[in-house]
């Protein structure tokens, strides 16, 4: 028996129209509680607004949780702050350092410290992604905020149909069924636009312009997305004395070993791109182990990124996002069963976690009244209604240059939707600007505040967010 093709022809079937129950009437109903829609759902509750948020997974956090990507942060005030001060107060908070992991820093396997000096100090602080989901849910509960698990939102009704500037509901589905939940003010926190752009905000898809390398073929990719894995009972003292007696850095010698007693599946471990894409060398391919200690002595997360030239689309593709986690689940059990059986202290390595799914780096992008783009930042612009005060950040493929610069709220505005506030990784930025720097999990956290704090004032006014005077900074 083959697999069926996926349909590309015109075929449809028409679905019935059908009466389903309000589940909720709210203020402020957002969709995903990543980062982004948890702090939104926070601060709105904490203002007073009563608060729906619905969430596919069962826990609030996104890539962060769901994704295991547990990356703590310092704190950089408001919520952010407070969720890491809980996390270590939870004992949920895990830092290796030089002492407990020597030969750490400089060493070519490390996903973040392979650039450092071998020997040089670091402290590489993580979260336990399901401690943290579970003080999030309960942060959400304590707030008196409506969060429903395991509830996809589906579609979206418009006030005066397709086309129309006001959302009036979303349609959700759980185990209750199809159900509907009224709201005056919506958040996009689904992290790829999904509700955005249902709801008709023109966007952008991922994967801008490339330079125009004697490599490039001329196809826009996304920047790939990401799976990631953990596996603990790692003896990384064994595998240090690997790489210095047989001189194998970067383990090439066994994994050469490996591949030619057909152990290795193609594209498990491939060449970056060496400068020929847009953000250098980054993310593109995984020539190697690529690990990053975490939760505990001899536990690491493991990334598994999607082939660069797969050009996978999981945020709009249901066939893409399939064979993402398809065929990365079968690269993690390859790579799981590589390292037992060949590299020295995995001998006795357990395959613990694997992400609840394929994180996208680089979805749709949503265009708002003000699109930020990478000028902005290397020109420092100020703008009326600033979110923050000047922000510093370092744009690592920029050759680490340090930009100073304001967000304008009219980013998180989007075009042709009045009731609609935009968040975290579904901002109106260009992807120059969106991918490494204003993505990460501190910044989504403060867009979430923001946005909540946005829609409460608009409940408190009356106004929509584009009626909305902004002047002060947040943060
Ligand atoms: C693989 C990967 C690795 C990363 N590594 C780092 C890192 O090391 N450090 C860092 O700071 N940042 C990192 N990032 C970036 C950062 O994780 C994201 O940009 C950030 O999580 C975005 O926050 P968000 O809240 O907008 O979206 P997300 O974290 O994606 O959360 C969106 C939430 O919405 C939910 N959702 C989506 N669609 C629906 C729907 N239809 N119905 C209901 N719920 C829905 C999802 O389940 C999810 O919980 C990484 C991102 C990826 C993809």
């Amino acid at each position: 028996m083959s697999e069926l093709a996926a349909h590309t022809s015109e075929q449809t079937v028409s679905i019935p129209a059908r009466r389903v129950p309000v589940a909720y009437d709210a203020d402020v109903v957002i969709v995903g509680a990543g980062p982004a829609g948890f702090a939104a759902a926070l601060k709105a509750a904490r203002e007073g607004a009563r608060v729906v948020v619905v969430e596919r997974f069962d826990m609030p956090g996104g890539v962060h949780t769901s994704g295991l990507q547990g990356s703590a942060n310092t704190g950089v005030g408001g919520i952010h702050s407070e969720l890491m001060e809980r996390f270590a107060a939870a004992g949920y908070i895990y830092t290796a350092t030089q002492d407990t992991l020597p030969n750490w820093a400089g060493n070519p396997l490390s996903h973040y410290e392979r650039y450092h000096k071998p020997d040089a100090p670091f402290a590489r602080a993580s979260f336990n992604p399901e401690g943290a989901g579970s003080l999030m849910a309960a942060l959400l509960m304590e707030a008196g905020v409506t969060a429903l698990y395991n509830t996809s939102f589906v579609d979206v009704i418009m006030k005066d149909g397709v086309g129309d500037s006001t959302i009036t509901a979303i349609i959700v589905e759980n185990a209750s069924g199809r159900q509907a939940i009224i709201g005056k003010v919506f958040v996009e926190g689904s992290g790829t636009a999904h509700l955005a752009t249902a709801a008709g905000v023109p966007f952008v898809r991922g994967g801008g312009p490339q330079p125009e390398t004697a490599a490039w073929d001329g196809v826009h990719r996304p920047i790939p997305g990401g799976l990631l894995w953990i596996m603990s009972n790692i003896d990384f003292s064994r595998t240090v004395a690997h790489q210095i007696s047989a001189q194998d850095p970067h383990l090439s010698k066994l994994i050469a070993e490996a591949d030619a007693a057909g152990d290795l599946p193609k594209g498990l471990y491939r060449p970056r791109m060496r400068g020929e894409n847009v953000y250098g060398d980054l993310y593109i391919g995984h020539p190697t182990l690529d690990m990053s200690p975490m939760l505990a002595d001899g536990t690491f997360i493991l990334w598994q990124n999607v082939p660069y030239e797969w050009a996978l689309r999981m945020d709009e593709s249901g066939e893409d996002d399939t064979r993402a986690r398809r065929e990365l689940r079968g690269f993690i059990d390859a790579e799981a069963r590589f390292l037992r059986k060949y590299v020295p202290g995995f001998e006795n390595a357990v395959l613990m976690d694997v992400g609840r799914f394929v994180g996208v780096r680089d979805g749709r992008h949503p265009i708002g009244e003000y699109v930020f783009s990478i000028d902005d930042a290397r020109k420092g612009h100020r703008f009326p209604d600033p979110v923050t005060k000047p922000m510093t950040k370092t744009f690592y493929w920029d050759k680490h240059a340090k930009y100073m610069f304001e967000v304008p709220f009219r980013c998180f505005l989007p075009k042709k939707v009045d009731n609609l506030i935009l968040t975290g990784a579904s901002l109106s930025f260009t992807y120059h600007t969106i991918f490494m720097v204003m993505r990460n999990f501190p910044w989504c956290t403060q867009t979430g505040e923001i946005a909540g704090f946005a829609a409460a004032q608009c409940i408190k006014k009356k106004v929509s967010p584009k009626e909305l005077e902004w002047s002060t900074p947040y943060f």
